[in-house]
């Protein structure tokens, strides 16, 4: 395996192509490596590019790809900008792996599917296509209930994803092909698996992931729960951004994960919320619509009660913040 130390972005680029992949904390590519899940041939290591830096200016903060989920827990100016990373990257992992794991390879974190994760199972079309799916197969209970596919329905992994989701951040990608700039609202960076389950996010091949950009806004209001049966990954998560004037929900997103092959938003929930005043009742009502357009399977029964439980919690963290606010 050939090891690339890029000093500049060009460079990095440059040695993108077949069988060629970035490493950024290296986490996720050398645990995936270990188990035979992933095999690259390069690894083109970005550590010592200028992608590392948080800045706030016009109105935006805008933060590096090589950005350790720790420093962007400690950095003063998220707490002031958008407390709410700072909530969501504390709970991630353990301060060991948040000391390492970088902004990019967080969001780019291949998913959960344990039988994915195995590469001693032949059925999974993730890893091999056309292979088959042994989790759908054998009716084994790992899984997601939104945005599944009869060919694949693992649960997409990144949690710092949920929240920018709910941030309305861009992500900003940089091709080899001409050294292309293009910038996109971080849930279009996800693809739901379809018939090509192999590809899990809308870059283009040796596209390199340089910073995430959150808007910030006065008027909104945030909200974020996880349940987990141990510190690590949880097994559902929700964050929701309210936008309120006059005590109305003029905008709202819901954005769901562990449980969907992408950070799902709940579009109906959404709908739900907006024009009205916000209230208890109003939760209830949202929360309500949280299952449209879920696919539970007879072994995931226990799922849908999951994203009900952690939806309402994300809602009413808001719903305070709104309360504490106009104190
Ligand atoms: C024990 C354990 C517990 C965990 N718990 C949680 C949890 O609670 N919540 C959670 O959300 N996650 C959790 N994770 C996942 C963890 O957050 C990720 O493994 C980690 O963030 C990966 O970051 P990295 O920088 O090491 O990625 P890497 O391994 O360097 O990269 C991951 C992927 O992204 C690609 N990549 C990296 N940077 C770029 C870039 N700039 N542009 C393009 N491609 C890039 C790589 O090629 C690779 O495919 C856990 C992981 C472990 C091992
Ligand atoms: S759910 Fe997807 S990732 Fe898991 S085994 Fe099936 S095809 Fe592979």
């Amino acid at each position: 395996m050939e090891w690339i130390a890029a000093k500049t972005v060009a460079e990095a680029l440059a040695h993108a192509g077949p069988g060629a992949r970035y490493v950024g904390g290296g986490l996720s590519l050398s645990l995936l490596s270990e188990r035979g899940v992933e095999r690259p041939q390069r690894l083109i290591d970005l550590s010592a590019l200028p992608l590392r830096s948080i800045e706030g200016r016009q109105g935006e903060l805008r933060i590096g790809a090589m950005v350790r989920l720790a420093a962007l827990g400690q950095e003063p100016l998220v707490q002031t900008i958008a407390p709410l990373l700072r909530q969501v990257v504390a709970q991630i992992a353990t301060p060991a792996i948040r000391n390492q794991a970088t902004v990019g390879g967080e969001l780019l974190e291949r998913p959960r599917c344990p039988l994915f994760r195995d590469a001693t199972n032949p059925r999974c079309a993730k890893r091999l296509p056309g292979s088959g799916c042994a989790v759908l197969e054998e009716a084994h209970a790992a899984g997601a209930i939104f945005g599944t596919s009869a060919a694949c329905i693992a649960a997409s992994a990144s949690e710092l994803a949920v929240a920018l989701g709910a941030l309305s951040a861009q992500v900003t990608l940089l091709s080899p092909e001409g050294l292309a700039e293009r910038s996109l609202p971080i849930l279009d960076l996800y693809v739901e698996p379809g018939q090509t389950p192999e590809r899990e996010q809308a870059l283009t091949p040796g596209e390199l992931l340089t910073s995430v950009t959150v808007p910030v806004s006065s008027q909104r209001r945030f909200g974020y729960a996880r349940i987990a049966d141990s510190p690590l990954l949880p097994l559902a998560s929700a964050a929701v951004m309210m936008e309120l004037r006059d005590q109305q929900v003029v905008e709202a997103r819901v954005i769901l994960g562990g449980l969907a092959t992408r950070p799902w938003r709940a579009r109906a929930c959404e709908q739900a919320l907006r024009g009205h005043r916000v209230s208890d009742a109003l939760v209830e009502l949202a929360v309500a619509r949280v299952l449209d357009g879920a696919k539970p399977r007879p072994d995931s029964r226990h799922l849908p009660a999951l994203a009900t439980q952690v939806v309402r919690a994300a809602l009413r963290h808001a719903v305070e913040e709104h309360a504490t606010v106009r104190r």
